[in-house]
């Protein structure tokens, strides 16, 4: 499936509309969509749908269950991750609702489009194809084995998008799962076990392949990482957590953090790319990794995109003196964000500068220099400063250096395929976006799968089915050649 910027822009019609109705009902009986219950989990729902009190308990019921996995066939484990995807489809809303009102971060409906798309485009044992050799020498398979038992880290960014992925591709692997959850969006994170869980049962799966901690801690986070059951860590957050399975001595996928540059050069089409870059960087309030952090335009048409922007819902900053509250307002000391600001809406932080702007208002823009603290550090907030440059050559020096070398993503808007060409060759990233919004490389609006877990730092890329299994070769010795 393709989901174009049309597409995209339906969908959030929709999800607008059902949100609205959905609270004229709830208002009708007294309640508010905003009162959904944070609790997600009660303690009834313990261990019978993989949510453990205990660690040790909670990897030895994943590890049985992924025993009984591996008997089963590749044909089984489809039946699983389809599964999944239906039930979870029913729980998009609930999912998304909840994450915004537990975290605090994001909004709802850019929320259930990265649901929707973590369901519908993360692979299953598609992703699984096998390699083979033939010759005088008879033939040889390559085929993708299961870890075992994955300890799997989550970010409070995407709370629920980041289990459905990874369970999808993990179970599809053949693999079990135990999840550690960010402590500021963990009931939403076990929602989501739960609703796996209940997906699995429900077609004679295993219980306990997903597993949890009712409440989670950093002493349970360091016994998964140094259990001798768990094969296989998968980090997905900043850049503490990365550093700490690649510390732990087990084989680690690390998915870390990224400060996208999007470029724009006097060849682009600019009306597109304020669009696309406004779009990007104002999805689910800037959360997500690969949103665009920082424009670094071409002088000659930066005042023409800066004005396209505005007509695409950003707000300008001029004043220094309020680019200065600002910066005081979203960091509590040098390079340390002040939390209360990340994934919060442009609306809402205007509102603590003393500007008042309507709903349309989706992103805070305004130029800044090259060093300034909103260019270089990974703000997760829709605030863009943009920073000129004479060219597109030196445009992409600066790319360079402002995506300190984490090889996580990119954007170019040009028309100039030398331009396209050199920056994607020497920012290595994992994912280059051209001529398009940042989520166009997890494939919502541009061709591929989807992920929410990017292994930059381990080189993974994006991760599917195939990042969490053992690649092994099986030799047939003088047969099976038949050309
Ligand atoms: P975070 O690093 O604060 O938390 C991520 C997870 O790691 C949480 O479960 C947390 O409890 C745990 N954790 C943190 N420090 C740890 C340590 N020292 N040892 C063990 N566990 C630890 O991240 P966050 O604020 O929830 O998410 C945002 C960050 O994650 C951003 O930097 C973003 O770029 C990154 N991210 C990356 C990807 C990717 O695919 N590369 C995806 C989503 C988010």
């Amino acid at each position: 499936m393709n989901i174009q910027q049309s597409q995209i822009d339906i969908i959030a019609k929709i999800v607008a509309e059902r949100l609205k109705s959905q609270d004229e009902v709830a208002l009708s009986k007294g309640i508010s969509s905003k009162s959904i219950s944070t609790e997600g989990i009660s303690k009834e729902t313990v261990s019978s749908e993989g949510i453990f009190e205990d660690m040790d308990t909670a990897i030895e019921a994943a590890y049985q269950a992924q025993r009984t996995l591996f008997e089963k066939s590749l044909e089984f484990r489809k039946k699983i991750t389809n599964a999944i995807k239906a039930e979870l489809m029913l729980h998009v809303e609930e999912l998304a609702m909840l994450a915004v009102k537990e975290s605090g971060m994001g909004n709802v409906k850019d929320k259930i489009i990265k649901n929707t798309v973590a369901i519908e485009k993360t692979p299953s044992v598609e992703d699984l194809m096998s390699g083979v050799f033939t010759g005088d020498d008879g033939l040889t398979l390559l085929e993708y084995s299961p870890f075992g038992v994955i300890g799997a880290i989550a970010p409070s960014t995407n709370p629920s998008e980041t289990v459905i992925c990874n369970s999808i591709g993990m179970i599809a692997a053949g693999n079990a799962v135990v999840f550690c959850p960010h402590p500021g969006s963990y009931k939403t994170s076990n929602l989501a076990i739960k609703y796996i869980n209940k997906a699995i049962k429900s077609v004679g799966g295993p219980a306990n392949l997903v597993v949890t901690m009712l409440k989670p801690s950093m002493a349970a986070v360091e016994t998964m990482m140094h259990h001798p059951l768990i094969n296989m860590l998968c980090a997905t957050g900043g850049p503490s957590v990365v550093k700490a399975v690649l510390e732990s001595g087990k084989k680690a996928i690390g998915a870390g953090a990224g400060n996208p540059p999007v470029l724009v050069d006097e060849t682009a089409d600019i009306e597109k790319a304020a669009r696309d870059i406004i779009n990007g960087c104002s999805f689910d309030n800037n959360l997500p990794c690969i949103a665009e952090k920082e424009a670094i335009v071409v002088d000659e048409i930066c005042d023409y995109l800066i004005f396209n922007m505005k007509q695409n819902g950003a707000y300008e900053l001029t004043d220094k003196v309020l680019i200065q509250k600002l910066e005081t307002l979203v960091f509590k000391s040098e390079g340390v964000l002040n939390r209360e600001f990340v994934g919060k809406d442009a609306k809402y932080i205007l509102d603590k500068i003393d500007i008042s702007v309507g709903d349309e208002i989706k992103a805070i823009i305004m130029e800044a220099d090259k060093d300034h603290p909103f260019v270089v550090e990974e703000l997760m907030m829709p605030i863009l400063p943009i920073v000129r440059v004479k060219d597109a050559s030196e445009g992409i020096d600066l790319a360079c250096k402002l995506e300190h070398g984490l090889r996580h993503t990119a954007m170019c808007h040009s028309k100039n395929i030398d331009v396209l060409t050199e920056m994607a060759h020497r920012i290595q990233t994992t994912i280059f976006v051209k001529n398009g919004p940042s989520y166009a490389g997890i494939g919502v609006g541009g061709e591929g799968f989807t992920t929410f877990t990017i292994a930059g730092p381990t080189g993974e890329g994006l991760t599917s089915a195939k990042s969490f299994t053992r690649r092994r070769r099986c030799v047939l010795v003088g047969g099976f050649n038949i050309k």
